[in-house]
C-alpha cells in the first residue's frame, strides 16, 4: 500500500466513449452549425427538461451565467439584499455582487452545512428581496422551511443547486423547489458537458426573458428588448452534455459505492466526522466526499500528510466567502461562527467516476495512519 505512489486527486472529468462523442461531432461538421440554439442544444434541453422532471430548462454556457442571469430577470432594486450562505464557492456570492445587489451572510447547520433556515428571518430587512441558498455538496436545503419563510415575506428563492444535480427530495426532483434553480455542468461536476449550466423552473413566463439574456437582450432580427449577455451554450458542449446524461445511472450507482466504502472505513476514527443526511426523503448524488476533522491543526496536518503520499484532497470551502480578500472588509463585523468552524476543518476527499475502491482504501489507510500517530 505504500509503495504505490501513482497520484490521486480530488476529481477527474468523466469522459464518455469517443466513438459516441465523435458520432454527434459528424452530425455538428455535418450540419456547419455550431452555436445559437442549434439542433444539439434543443434536444439536450428536452432531454434535461425530462431528466430534471421541471417544467422548463434554459441552457447556458456555464452555471455562473444562468446564475446572474436569473437575478438580472427578477430585476430587483439596485442595492437590494440578498440573503445566501457563506459557505459555498466563490461564484454565488460574485453573481449577487456583480448583479448590484448585497449578500447578506446567514450562518449554516453543523448537521450537513447548508444555509441554516432557523436564522433567516433575523436577517429580513426591508431591502431583502430573495434568499440564495445553496445546496452544498448536493446536500439539499431545507426547502419546505425556507419556503414557508419566503411566502411569509414575499421574497423569491433562487437556489444554488450546482452541485445537486439528480438529488430529489420528497421523490421529486430538486429542480422543482423555490422559484428557480441553477444547475452547473463544469468538468468536475458529476455530470457536466465540458462548461455548461442551466436554470429550471416551473414558471413558463421566465422562459422568453432568459432566452433573451443569454443571447445579448434580441427578441430577433429588428428589436433588442434587454440589456443582455453573450451566455449561450454551444452544439459541442450539448453533445458532451447528451453523452454524458445517458450514462449517470451508472455514474450515481459508482459514486455510491465509492462513497459507501469510505464510510465504512472512517466510521472509526472518533477525529473525523462525516456528515451525511441519512433520511428516506432525500435521494441523495454522492457528489462530493466531504469531511470535518476535529481541529483545524489538524486539517492543516492531514492536507500535508496526504500531499506528502500523493494523495490530493481539497479545503473545500476555505476560506468562507466573507473572509476573502474582495469581501471581508465590507463583512468584518458578520458572525457565523458554524460556517467559520466548518472552513477551517473541512476537507473533500477524492471521489470520481474511475477511482477505484483500492485508491479508497489507499486514501483511508493514510487517514487512518495520520490520525494513529
Ligand atoms: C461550480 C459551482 C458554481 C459555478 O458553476 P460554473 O459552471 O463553474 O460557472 C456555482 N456555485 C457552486 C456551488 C458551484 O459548485
Amino acid at each position: 500500500m505504500e509503495n504505490n505512489n501513482t497520484p490521486i486527486y480530488v476529481t477527474k472529468p468523466y469522459l464518455p466513449e469517443k466513438e459516441k462523442f465523435n458520432s454527434y461531432i459528424d452530425f455538428i461538421w455535418d450540419s456547419c452549425y455550431l452555436t445559437n440554439q442549434g439542433t444539439l442544444h434543443n434536444e439536450f434541453q428536452d432531454r434535461l427538461k425530462g431528466y430534471l422532471d421541471v417544467g422548463n430548462i434554459t441552457l447556458t454556457v456555464n452555471g455562473h451565467l444562468a446564475l446572474e442571469s436569473a437575478l438580472r430577470m427578477f430585476d430587483f432594486e439596485q442595492g437590494s439584499e440578498v440573503i445566501t450562505t457563506p459557505f459555498t464557492f466563490a461564484s454565488t456570492t460574485h453573481a449577487i455582487t456583480l448583479s448590484g445587489l448585497k449578500p447578506v451572510f446567514c450562518d449554516i447547520k453543523e448537521s450537513d452545512l447548508t444555509i441554516d433556515e432557523n436564522k433567516i428571518e433575523e436577517l429580513i430587512t426591508d431591502k431583502t428581496v430573495a434568499i440564495l441558498p445553496v445546496h452544498v455538496y448536493g446536500h439539499p436545503c431545507n426547502v419546505e422551511a425556507i419556503e414557508s419563510i419566503a411566502k411569509k415575506h414575499g421574497l423569491i428563492v433562487l437556489y444554488d443547486a450546482a452541485q445537486a444535480f439528480a438529488v430529489k427530495v420528497n421523490g421529486k426532483s430538486i429542480a422543482n423547489y423555490g422559484d428557480i434553480s441553477m444547475f452547473s455542468f463544469h468538468a468536475t461536476k458529476l455530470f457536466h458537458s465540458i462548461e455548461g449550466g442551466a436554470l429550471a423552473y416551473n414558471k413558463s413566463e421566465y422562459a422568453e426573458i432568459l432566452n433573451a439574456y443569454k443571447n445579448f437582450g434580441i427578441m430577433d432580427e429588428e428589436h433588442v428588448e434587454y440589456v443582455g449577455r453573450n451566455a449561450k451554450m454551444n452544439e459541442f458542449q450539448a453533445a458532451m452534455g447528451l453523452c454524458n446524461l445517458d450514462s449517470m445511472e451508472d455514474i450515481l450507482v459508482k459514486r455510491k459505492e465509492i462513497t459507501l466504502r469510505y464510510r465504512e472505513h472512517l466510521k472509526g476514527i472518533p477525529e473525523v466526522r462525516m456528515f451525511y443526511v441519512e433520511s428516506d426523503k432525500i435521494e441523495y448524488n454522492y457528489a462530493y466526499l466531504p469531511i470535518l476533522v476535529n481541529t483545524k491543526e489538524n486539517r492543516e496536518e492531514l492536507y500535508n500528510f496526504l500531499a506528502e503520499h500523493d494523495i490530493f484532497v481539497r479545503k473545500y470551502f476555505y476560506p468562507i466567502v466573507s473572509d476573502y480578500e474582495c469581501y471581508k472588509e465590507l463583512y468584518n463585523e458578520v458572525k457565523l461562527p458554524v460556517a467559520k468552524k466548518s472552513g477551517d476543518t473541512v476537507l473533500t476527499l477524492p471521489i470520481y467516476h474511475e477511482l477505484s475502491l483500492e485508491d479508497v482504501d489507499r486514501v483511508c489507510f493514510f487517514i487512518k495512519k495520520y490520525f494513529d500517530k
